[in-house]
C-alpha cells in the first residue's frame, strides 16, 4: 500500500459525552482521548520563561496565538493530510514540453501560508527588534511539533538572506519579495509574485559533505555578474521555490550563485526536475534531483569563495535543525505524558507506575535541556552582530547544538513512542511521523561527523571560540562541584583534543552536556538541574532512558509537564 492511499488523519473528534456510545458492539475502553485543543506554547513552561528572559516578550501574543492554532483539530489534520497526499512531480505537459512542476495538496499550502504569515521565514531580518531570533525560534519550535516537513523551504528562505547579502544589488532586488508575509505558490516569474521562497543546491552525486567535489560548471556571460550553469544537484529540496542558492565551479573555483526558476526576461530557466526522492520521512516536502542545462544564474559574492558565502546560509539552517529537534522532542514528550495520564495498566494509570515515571521524567529532562540549549543558541544569533563574545560563542555553539540535539532526538522520540505501546506504532498517533523526521536533522546541513569536525575547526582556527565557551561555562562556576570537575577536565583536554579527529564526537558530546548542565543550573528548577547533572554528568544513569536513580525528585521533574498539559488539554 502506498502512503498516499492510506488514511492517516485523525477522524473528527466527537464530544466526550458522545464518545462512550461509539465503537460498535464494544465501546472502546481505556483508550486515550486525542491530544488536541491545548496551547503548544502556554503548556511549555520552559519556552514561556525563555522568551521573557531572552527579550522576546514582545512576541508573546503572536506565539500564544500560533500555539493555540497549531493544536486545533483542523491544523493537526493539515499535518496528516500533507503527509498522506504526497507532492506529485509533472516533468512534462501533454505535448511533451518540459513542465518541471510539483503539485501539492491544499493542506501543504495551509501549512505554508500559516508559517509565512507568522514570518517564520523572515522575522529577524525585518523586525530589527532585539530578541527576534528567540521569538522566531519559539514560533519554529511550535511549528515543527505540528508538521516539520514544510519548515524546510521556510528555513531555507530565512537562511538564504544571510548569504544573499554578500551581493548587495541582488539582495536589494530580492529581499522585498522574500520578506513579504504573503504566501504566493504560483509558478510564475518572481517579479510578478507577491512573495517568494528560496532553496539551496549544494549536494551532488559524488559528494555532499565535501562540496569541493562539485562538478557543476559556471560559465560567465561576457564581463557581467551573470553566468550559465551546467550540471546537476543530487538533492534539491522544495524545487518549487522561486530561486536557489547553488554552488558551481567557475574559473576562479567553487562559487555561489542565485539561480531562479524563471530568467529575468520572463522565460522558464533551464532547471529540470528529474524525479522526486522516495524518502523515509519528511514526506510532505518534495526533495528532488535536478539538472541544469545552461541555466541562467547571478553570482553571489566573490568568485572562488562559494563555500565562505553559502556558509552563512548553512549556519542559519543548522540553527533551525537544533530548533526543530527540540520541537520534535517536546511534542514526543507531550504525547507520551498525555497517554500515560489517561491509560491504565495493572491497576494504575501509567503515569503512576514507578518505572513509567522514571521513563517520562528522563524524557522531560532531555526535552528541557534541548529547549534551553536551542534558545541559548538563538540568543547568540540575536547578539552576534554587536557582541564579539556572542559571535564567537555562536560560531561554536551552532555546531555543538546541531550535533547534539539532532543526535538525541531520534532516541528520545523512539522512547516516547514506546510509552504509547502499540498505539505509538500506528500512524494516527503522529509518533511514527515524528520518529521518521528525527534522523533527517542529523543528516542534512552537516551530518554528525561533519559537525564534530567543525567543532574542532572552530577550536583550532578561532581561539576566541574557546574563550567564549569557557566564559559561558564560568557563569555557573562554583554552583555544582560535579559540573566544576567536568568543565575542568574538558578544559584541560581542550587544546590537545582539538586536533584529535578520532575523538571529536566524544569531545563535542561533553561540551554539549556541560553547556546544558550550566543552562539548567541557571534556568531550571533545582530538582530538574540536579536530575540532569546527576544522570548525565555523574554517570548515575544507564544507556537507555528511564534509568534515573532514586535520588531524582520525579514528582518535581514531571510536575511542569503534567500540570500544564492537564490544564490545557
Ligand atoms: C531529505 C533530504 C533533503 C535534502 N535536501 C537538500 C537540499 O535541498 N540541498 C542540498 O544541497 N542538499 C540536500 N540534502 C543533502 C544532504 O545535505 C546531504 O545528504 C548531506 O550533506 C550528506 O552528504 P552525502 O549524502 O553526500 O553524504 P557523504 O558526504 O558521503 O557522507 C556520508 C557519511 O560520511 C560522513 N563523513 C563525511 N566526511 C567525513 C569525514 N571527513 N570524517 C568522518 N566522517 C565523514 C558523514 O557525516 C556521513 O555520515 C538533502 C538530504 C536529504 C536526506
Amino acid at each position: 500500500m502506498t502512503a498516499s492511499s492510506r488514511q492517516l488523519s485523525p477522524q473528527p473528534i466527537a464530544p466526550s459525552s458522545e464518545r462512550a456510545d461509539v465503537g460498535g458492539d464494544q465501546a472502546a475502553q481505556n483508550q486515550v482521548p486525542p491530544l488536541t485543543g491545548y496551547n503548544l506554547f502556554l503548556s511549555d513552561r520552559t519556552l514561556v520563561q525563555a522568551i521573557e528572559r531572552e527579550g522576546a516578550g514582545w512576541a508573546r501574543e503572536q506565539i500564544t496565538e500560533l500555539g493555540r492554532l497549531l493544536s486545533t483539530e483542523e491544523a493537526q489534520r493539515w499535518g496528516f493530510e500533507a503527509n498522506e497526499n504526497e507532492p506529485v512531480l509533472h516533468t512534462h505537459d501533454r505535448f511533451g514540453n518540459r513542465r518541471d512542476e510539483v503539485v501539492f495538496h491544499p493542506a501543504w499550502h495551509n501549512l505554508m501560508r500559516t508559517s509565512v504569515a507568522n514570518r517564520l521565514h523572515s522575522l529577524p531580518w525585518e523586525s530589527g527588534r532585539s530578541g527576534a531570533h528567540v521569538a522566531r525560534a519559539a514560533l519554529m519550535m511550535l511549528t515543527a511539533q505540528n508538521e516539520a516537513g514544510h519548515t524546510c523551504p521556510i528555513s531555507m528562505t530565512f537562511s538564504a538572506i544571510a548569504a544573499l547579502r554578500a551581493e548587495p544589488e541582488l539582495a536589494a532586488e530580492w529581499e522585498p519579495r522574500i520578506l513579504s508575509a504573503v504566501y504566493d505558490p504560483r509558478f510564475a516569474p518572481a517579479q510578478e509574485k507577491s512573495g517568494v521562497l528560496l532553496g539551496m543546491g549544494m549536494t551532488e552525486k559524488q559528494g555532499g559533505s565535501d562540496v569541493r567535489a562539485n562538478t557543476t560548471r559556471a560559465e560567465r556571460i561576457g564581463s557581467s555578474r551573470e553566468y550559465l550553469i551546467t550540471g546537476h544537484k543530487w538533492f534539491c529540496s522544495a524545487p518549487m521555490c522561486d530561486a536557489f542558492l547553488i554552488l558551481a565551479q567557475a574559473p576562479q573555483g567553487l562559487s555561489c550563485f542565485l539561480l531562479p526558476r524563471w530568467t529575468p526576461d520572463g522565460k522558464r530557466n533551464a532547471f529540470h526536475i528529474q524525479r522526486l526522492k522516495d524518502k523515509m520521512g519528511n514526506r510532505s516536502n518534495a526533495s528532488s534531483e535536478v539538472e541544469f542545462a545552461q541555466a541562467w544564474a547571478h553570482a553571489v559574492g566573490e568568485e572562488g569563495r562559494g563555500v565562505q558565502t553559502i556558509i552563512e546560509m548553512v549556519n542559519h539552517t543548522r540553527l533551525d535543525c537544533a530548533i526543530a529537534s527540540a520541537g520534535l522532542m517536546r511534542q514526543a514528550l507531550a504525547q507520551a505524558v498525555h497517554h500515560a495520564r489517561h491509560r491504565a495498566a495493572f491497576g494504575k494509570l501509567l503515569i503512576d507506575q514507578p518505572l513509567m515515571r522514571n521513563v517520562l521524567a528522563d524524557l522531560a529532562i532531555e526535552s528541557e535541556a534541548a529547549t534551553l540549549l536551542m534558545v541559548r543558541l538563538a540568543h547568540a544569533f540575536d547578539h552576534r552582530g554587536t557582541d564579539e563574545r556572542e559571535r564567537a560563542f555562536c560560531r561554536i555553539a551552532t555546531a555543538i547544538a546541531k550535533y547534539w540535539l539532532c543526535k538525541r532526538s531520534p532516541m528520545h522520540v523512539g522512547e516516547a513512542l514506546e510509552c504509547l505501546g502499540g498505539n505509538g506504532y500506528v500512524e494516527e498517533s503522529i509518533m511514527p511521523r515524528l520518529y521518521r523526521e528525527a534522523p533527517l536533522y542529523s543528516i542534512w546541513e552537516g551530518s554528525g561527523n561533519v559537525m564534530c569536525l567543525d567543532v574542532l575547526r572552530a577550536l583550532t582556527k578561532e581561539p576566541a571560540t574557546v574563550e567564549a565557551l569557557l566564559a559561558e561555562l564560568q557563569l555557573t562556576a562554583g554552583a555544582d562541584k560535579r559540573l566544576d570537575a567536568f568543565v575542568e577536565s574538558i578544559g584541560n583536554r581542550l587544546t590537545a583534543a582539538a586536533s584529535d579527529k578520532y575523538a571529536a564526537r566524544n569531545l563535542t558530546e561533553k561540551l554539549a552536556l556541560a553547556l546544558q548542565s550550566s543552562l539548567m543550573l541557571r534556568y531550571s528548577s533545582p530538582a530538574m538541574a540536579e536530575a540532569f547533572i546527576g544522570s548525565r554528568l555523574a554517570a548515575q544513569h544507564g544507556q537507555a532512558f528511564g534509568t534515573l536513580t532514586e535520588e531524582v525528585d520525579v514528582k518535581d521533574v514531571l510536575s511542569g509537564v503534567v500540570e500544564l498539559l492537564a490544564v490545557s488539554a
